[in-house]
């Protein structure tokens, strides 16, 4: 729910804001979506089944992961998805700031993120945040710490390279690209701490078990993954 002021009630009239799916004009309460495509996101229900969804399936035998949830499926070029592509490709951080407080408010009943200390999202290598201006993994975790609470803690985790974007890769290829791509760093700031690490979107897990490994390498860590989107490949 957006919180409407005064000044936004005035900039609505003046500049009236679209919904990102459908191009409907938002009702003053709205935010990046109308209530329509809000309500027929392609959501998983993976954190109601936060254990054993086909996410958390992905990193069994190979990371010891606590909790695994995606908010909804991306399906490549469908409505749902241009909220994705929005912030990925065309300049809009604010849209990913929104989606993170849409997936914390839904998801905060399930109980996924009772214990957790710490956010870490996973980081983009410094040439492609230059490229874009922001991470866009950064954001939702924003969103999600202005709903949970917990703070975002972006000093441990950084990108070594970026072989070649992931896009285009495949299960085994993916998984060669992302290794050794991330290095920990101030370490002292997430230890003995149940870490919760953010993408945007989850495909094959290469990325975040990748930064995963590298997170439960630190002491007394425990880590738990929350993406945005979960892409069936
Ligand atoms: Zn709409």
């Amino acid at each position: 729910m957006r919180i409407v002021s005064f000044l936004s009630r005035i900039t609505d009239t003046i500049l009236p804001r679209q919904c990102v799916s459908c191009g409907c004009r938002l009702a003053i309460c709205e935010d990046t979506l109308c209530a329509s495509c809000r309500m027929s996101l392609p959501r998983t229900g993976f954190a109601g089944d936060m254990y054993c969804n086909d996410m958390a399936k992905l990193y069994y035998g190979l990371a010891d992961i606590e909790r695994s949830a995606a908010y909804m499926f991306f399906v490549p070029h469908s409505d749902s998805a241009q909220v994705i592509y929005q912030f990925k490709y065309f300049d809009k951080p604010e849209y990913a700031v929104s989606m993170g407080r849409i997936m914390a408010q839904e998801i905060m009943p399930s109980g996924f993120f009772d214990g957790m200390d710490v956010i870490v999202p996973v980081p983009l290598s410094a040439s492609r945040k230059r490229k874009r201006g922001y991470n866009q993994s950064h954001m939702l975790a924003q969103g999600v710490a202005e709903i949970t609470g917990l703070p975002v803690e972006d000093r441990v985790l950084c990108r070594d390279s970026f072989l070649q974007s992931q896009t285009i890769l495949f299960g085994i290829q993916r998984r060669m690209n992302v290794e050794g791509a991330f290095k920990a760093e101030n370490t002292h700031f997430v230890e003995n701490k149940h870490i919760l690490l953010i993408d945007d979107v989850v495909t094959t897990g290469a990325t975040t078990l990748e930064c995963a490994t590298k997170l439960l390498e630190i002491s007394g860590t425990k880590v738990s993954v929350l993406s945005l989107g979960y892409s069936r490949h």
